[in-house]
């Protein structure tokens, strides 16, 4: 027998109708002898929804009440979801987070897992009852409230379940067929990817991929969970998230996707005096913001100025505090401006078999070249390369440079959520 966690986004549970065909599934995949476990996110854009309300209600809403709103939307689901399982005739029993044993910090909106303890799901298995467990929410032993794991975290939620269930695969429910070379959106010609591995899966969740979230794929890397993401809409295999051991031989793709990201917005210092202990300054007062910063650049200075000029990027919903940060300690500092530019779209290319293959960036390049498209920045990872252009150029961007790669498929994907999630 063996024990599969499943879990369902929003998108593939919005609706009575929705419900009842995911339902349906979970019947079927216990039928066919299984233990099942399963994770819910909110109805359809209940979160949104929700937030949308407090909003409404008061702007400054944040912490213990925020998410004793939120965690609402997926008891929601759960509940419903029980139901329906019950109605066909199988045993059902739901959870919310704190009942599953997911104890987590104490960081209201962002927490994170601290220990895992599915004793009542354990036993609810044992009875042969299919387990439903709220996911994106757990709660802290000191304070006893009522934490939320931050945006997109069922996943996470179904990852540690299965960690700690020690189950077979945890499948990943949406509303695309897997886990593509490009988002099918803009590459139509985007194929579905059947393996890759955890590390490939990080570096894209990284650079913008939309179908995992990255806290999830870590969690499972560390716990060496495997975890297959498909599509509820129909039985098609998906793509598994694979953890190879080390040393194991795997036949690695070159490139595994290319992903981009139309979130960041780029500082430029300009006029840093080229000694020692001004990049170490620098950075120190982007840090005291708290700031998730990526590429940085610098120039070379020229003997005659003996100035330089530090660009990095940043996510733009950080931009207005490190802009205040920096111009704040300007004096101190010794630069000359800031220059800030939130049109830019960074494109990332991935793959593990680029440790082992040269001139993978020159075929990058080249491409963009040939496309008419500026490079503006550069950084390289072991298995991945990032430039960034001009935003408005990056969807062609993505387009040039996964044909390039020779990943475009004869057939075009199937999108048939919409939202990707
Ligand atoms: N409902 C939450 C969100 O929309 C959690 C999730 O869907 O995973 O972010
Ligand atoms: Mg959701």
């Amino acid at each position: 027998m063996s024990l599969i966690v499943q879990k369902y986004g929003g998108s593939s549970l919005a609706d009575a109708e929705s419900i009842k065909r995911v339902a349906k599934r979970i019947v079927e995949t216990r039928k066919a002898g299984n233990e099942v476990v399963v994770v819910v996110s909110a109805m359809g854009d209940t979160t949104d929804e929700l937030l949308e309300l407090a909003n409404q209600v008061t702007p400054i809403a944040t912490g213990r009440e925020l998410d004793m709103l939120l965690t609402a939307g997926e008891r929601i689901s759960m509940a419903l979801l029980a139901m329906s399982i019950k109605s066909m005739g199988q045993e059902a029993r739901s959870y919310t987070g704190s009942q599953a044993g997911l104890s987590t910090d104490a960081k209201h909106g962002s927490a994170r897992i601290v220990d895992v303890a599915p004793i009542r799901v354990r036993a609810a298995l044992d009875a042969g009852a299919i387990a439903i467990v709220a996911g994106f929410q757990g709660f802290n032993r000191g304070t006893g409230d009522i934490t939320t794991l931050g945006r997109g975290g069922s996943d996470t939620t179904a990852v540690a379940l299965a960690a700690a269930l020690n189950a077979d695969v945890c499948e990943i429910y949406t509303d695309v067929d897997g886990i593509f070379t490009a988002d099918p959106r803009v590459v139509p010609a985007a194929r579905k990817i059947d393996r890759i591995t955890s590390e490939e899966m990080l570096e894209l969740a990284a650079a913008g991929a939309k179908v995992l979230y990255i806290r999830a794929v870590e969690y499972a890397r560390r716990h060496g969970v495997t975890l297959h993401v498909r599509s509820s809409f129909n039985n098609n295999e998906g793509t598994l998230v694979v953890n190879p051991k080390e040393g194991e031989a795997v036949e690695e793709p070159i490139i595994a996707g290319v992903a981009a990201d139309l979130n960041e917005a780029k500082i430029t210092v300009v006029g840093v005096p080229d000694v020692p202990g001004k990049a170490a300054q620098i950075f120190t007062i982007v840090a005291s913001t708290d700031a998730n910063i990526d590429m940085i650049v610098q120039n070379v200075s020229t003997a005659a100025t003996g100035l330089a000029d530090i660009s990095f990027t940043l996510p733009k919903a950080d931009g207005a505090k490190v802009l205040k940060a920096l111009e704040d300690n300007k004096g101190t500092a010794g630069f000359a401006s800031l220059q800030y530019d939130d049109q830019i779209g960074k494109l990332a290319l991935v793959g593990a078999g680029m440790r082992t293959n040269a001139g993978v960036s020159a075929k990058l390049f080249t491409a963009l070249f040939e496309a008419g498209i500026n490079i503006e920045m550069i950084s390289t990872s072991e298995i991945r390369i990032s430039v960034v252009t001009r935003a408005d150029t990056i969807n062609e961007a993505v387009r040039v440079v996964h044909k390039a790669f020779d990943l475009d498929a004869d057939e075009l994907a199937q999108v048939h959520g919409g939202t990707g999630r």
